[in-house]
């Protein structure tokens, strides 16, 4: 049987032609880009002309584009930088249950430091921001309200406008990791009233260790540095650029652009007949999350009585994720879904189908037999064949 990878909310493939636009700048492109002398100059040009692209795909000011080393980096410097830059009387900041651990992370070290006061809102059964607990939580000392756009695991997608004018009902700045949904639904800037915007290349079909953190002028002059040294991105990023990356980037963005709208529909209907395919074939399958608010391209499926960790194992060569993590050496069930309110046994029979680009229907058809064949085998040999 052919590999098969459907783990694009993992890393998606690099595209082709991101790869043929980054060869001959790997293999010409002399100089540093900070350089006044022509060698540079062509440098500067060509992350310009990336940072162009990059601020195209979420309609905002190429000014705003700080170019870093992928979604974790941009998620740290939009807390941490945040919370540098904040003047005393705004202390706290308001993160969704379900972010991603480059959010969580930071969140937790501000609060450690004693540089912020982090408070959690919840999700609902269907994966979605709880908008009245977020109105509980508000008021004039809160910094930044952090809420992703589209959830890694479940593909769920956030009432996002709602909660940009929430929060920007007491002065606060928004922060949304987009990495998910950048590549698969439009997203404006300004049409949402997102402040900072967190994006990485590997999501895209583009290189990864690049990434961006987009913002408006206003939040911009609120951040400060995470990394120090000679100043480069407008201060906030020290660090020679990563020339060679942040083209691919640029190129991977404008290949979003103009492919995404034909390519989420053609994607949403291979997600959709891997769905049924799985419900004609197995009893016990059910989906997790609100299955119309979501990621065409993401299914995060239950199997009764059937470990993920085993149907994933059993699965190969068709490559599919489950969302717990290791820590401290055991395993953990995933934090979005029991936040969304499974039981850790629920949680535990959780496995993620991400598709993208290149996922073609052959493929989705060997998916489909492999995973009733792993399914089937994990729940004869646990005992579980209801
Ligand atoms: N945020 C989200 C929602 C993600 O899914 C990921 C990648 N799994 C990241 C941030 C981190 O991105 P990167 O790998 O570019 O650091």
């Amino acid at each position: 049987m052919h590999e098969v990878y459907l783990d694009y909310n993992g890393s998606a493939p690099l595209d082709p032609r991101v790869v043929e636009t980054m060869i001959p700048a790997l293999q010409s492109g002399i100089g540093n880009a900070s350089s006044v002398h022509r060698f540079g100059q062509r440098q500067a040009a060509a992350v310009d002309d990336a940072r162009e692209r990059v601020a195209a795909l979420v309609e905002a000011s190429p000014s705003g584009v700080v170019f870093c080393a992928g979604a974790t980096e941009a998620n740290n410097l939009a807390l941490i930088g945040l919370a540098e830059g904040a003047p005393a009387e705004r202390n706290r900041i308001v993160i969704s249950a379900v972010e991603h651990a480059s959010v969580r992370e930071p969140a937790q070290w501000l609060h450690e430091q004693g540089k912020a006061k982090v408070d959690v809102v919840g999700v609902t059964q269907g994966g979605f921001v709880e908008l009245d607990e977020l109105d509980s939580l508000l008021g004039p000392d809160v910094l930044a309200v952090s809420v992703m756009a589209a959830n890694s695991e479940t593909g769920v997608l956030n009432p996002l406008d709602e909660v940009a004018e929430r929060t920007a009902s007491v002065g606060a700045v928004f922060h949304c990791d987009a990495t998910q949904m950048l590549g698969r639904l439009p997203l404006s800037l300004g049409d949402v009233g997102i402040d900072l915007l967190s994006m990485s290349g590997h999501k895209i079909c583009g290189p990864g260790g690049v990434g961006a953190l987009v913002a408006t002028r206003h939040s911009l002059a609120r951040l400060r540095p995470v990394i120090h040294g000679g100043g480069h991105e407008r201060g906030l990023r020290s660090g020679s650029l990563n020339v060679v990356g942040i083209g691919g980037l640029g190129m991977a963005a404008e290949l979003v652009a103009e492919e995404r709208d034909a390519e989420s529909a053609r994607v949403r209907a291979l997600r959709d007949r891997l769905l049924n395919g799985l419900r004609a074939e197995l009893a016990g399958v059910h989906e997790n999350g609100d299955p119309t608010q979501r990621l065409p391209n993401t299914a995060s499926v239950r199997f009764e009585g059937a470990d993920a960790e085993a149907v994933v194992f059993n699965m190969d060569p068709v490559a599919v994720s489950t969302g717990s993590a290791c820590s401290s050496g055991a395993i953990e069930p995933s934090h979005v879904l029991l936040a969304m309110g499974l039981s850790r046994d629920e949680a535990f029979e959780s496995v993620r189908f991400s598709l993208g680009r290149f996922t073609t229907e052959a493929e989705i058809d060997a998916a489909i037999r492999q995973a009733v064949k792993a399914v089937d085998y994990v729940r004869a040999m646990t005992g579980s064949d209801d």
